[in-house]
């Protein structure tokens, strides 16, 4: 190839270049939008959302009254509640958005991690919509898109930017996660044993509280005294936790006390209810400012359905009052499971062309 040629090619190429970069961004330049379904079927909770880019149209959610009796989530109830609900939901989700089901542009699933039989729902559920509008099918890790939320558009807040710490606090995952970027995630601790949604809930059972006991126990929080009673802080390595020492502590307090005083549940229930969600609430924080501080990041981005409660809000909220503090919670609707972090993670997948396969199967432990 002779000077010429190069220069030639070169020149091409240049041109090629400039006209990208000048129209990326350009007013006049009109992008397509796109709209994602996002479906989320991993636990108890049937959701789905249709999301124009990152701003959500439409936010559906069919929770799973069945469980109540027993506790906590039953597998193979949850399942065929998904199978039930699954088609009513997301006709809801697209009604509500005003859209036409041909208008989607790419459907995002959550392939994990959850409940197996859960989770097979909506993946068969979304990968026969796909198959069936020739449209990508994009697959999300649940825990990435309880921190992803914060990506959700919103009027009142920016999204944080890259490095942060990530702390997941829900009913199944107590996780410390170092973010590097969308999908750069790596755990830096995490629980033990049980998760801080689970002690809330196995708590709020001991004191006869129904499932799940966590937003009863912050309600009752508020007109209780949190230093009535105290219960040891576990001392763990590094970034871990553990929270089942405190779940057996309350219950031997609890136990001891009823056997002198049947009535001492009903009678102290506002006190046991603050002193518990103190101790659940610090044994995390102190986890969250050791990370924080260790991996020199000022932003703390928190996400799952315990990032609802008050107490770890209003703490979370006086470290962001010092300038080395910047926190993000979600807002509510996004912090127990729904289908709008699913559909933002799409967002991001399908602009960074990540798409998932057909033959990709549901994953009950993914991991980051
Ligand atoms: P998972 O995805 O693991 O099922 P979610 O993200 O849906 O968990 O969150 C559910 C958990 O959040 C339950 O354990 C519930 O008790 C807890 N939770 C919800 N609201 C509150 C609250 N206000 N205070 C404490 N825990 C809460
Ligand atoms: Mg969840």
């Amino acid at each position: 190839m002779d000077n010429n040629n190069m220069a030639g090619i070169l020149y091409d190429f240049l041109m090629v270049k400039f006209y990208f970069c000048s129209n990326i961004g350009s007013p006049n330049m009109k992008k397509k939008p796109t709209y994602i379904l996002g479906i989320e079927s991993s636990c108890d909770d049937t959701a789905a959302a249709v999301l124009k880019d990152n701003i959500v149209l439409s936010n559906c959610i069919a929770n799973q009254e069945v469980h109540r009796a027993y506790g906590g989530v039953v597998p193979e109830l949850a399942s065929r509640a998904h199978q039930a609900n699954i088609v009513p939901v997301v006709q809801r989700a697209l009604s509500i958005a005003n859209i036409d089901k041909k208008e989607l542009t790419a459907i995002a699933y959550t392939r994990g991690p959850g409940l197996l039989g859960s989770l097979l729902v909506g993946s068969a559920f979304a990968k026969s919509l796909a198959l069936s509008f020739d449209i990508p099918l994009i697959e999300v890790n649940h825990m990435q898109a309880h921190l992803l939320c914060h990506f959700i558009k919103n009027e009142e807040k920016q999204p944080p930017s890259f490095p942060f710490l990530g702390v997941t606090i829900s009913g199944g995952h107590t996780q410390l996660v170092l973010v590097e970027d969308f999908f750069k995630m790596t755990q830096i601790g995490t629980t033990l044993d049980d998760a801080i949604g689970e002690a809330f809930d196995k708590c709020g059972k001991t004191m006869g509280l129904r499932y799940p006991a966590g937003p009863e126990i912050d309600k009752l929080a508020k007109q209780g005294n949190s230093e009535a009673f105290e219960f040891p802080i576990p001392k763990v390595k590094n970034y871990d936790l553990s929270y089942s020492g405190v779940k057996t502590a309350f219950l031997n307090l609890i136990n001891n006390n009823v056997a002198k005083n049947p009535n001492f549940v009903a009678n102290n229930l506002n006190d046991l209810c603050a002193s518990i969600q103190k101790t659940l609430v610090q044994i995390i924080i102190q986890k969250i400012t050791k990370a924080k501080e260790d991996f020199n990041l000022d932003q703390v981005v928190i996400g799952g359905g315990v990032a609802a409660n008050s107490e770890i809000r209003r703490v979370l909220n006086e470290k962001a009052a010092s300038a080395q503090w910047e926190v993000f919670l979600p807002p509510f609707q996004y912090t127990t499971d729904n289908a709008a972090m699913i559909g933002v993670v799409g967002y991001y997948k399908h602009m960074q062309n990540q798409l998932g396969a057909m033959d990709q199967s549901v994953n009950a432990r993914l991991t980051f």
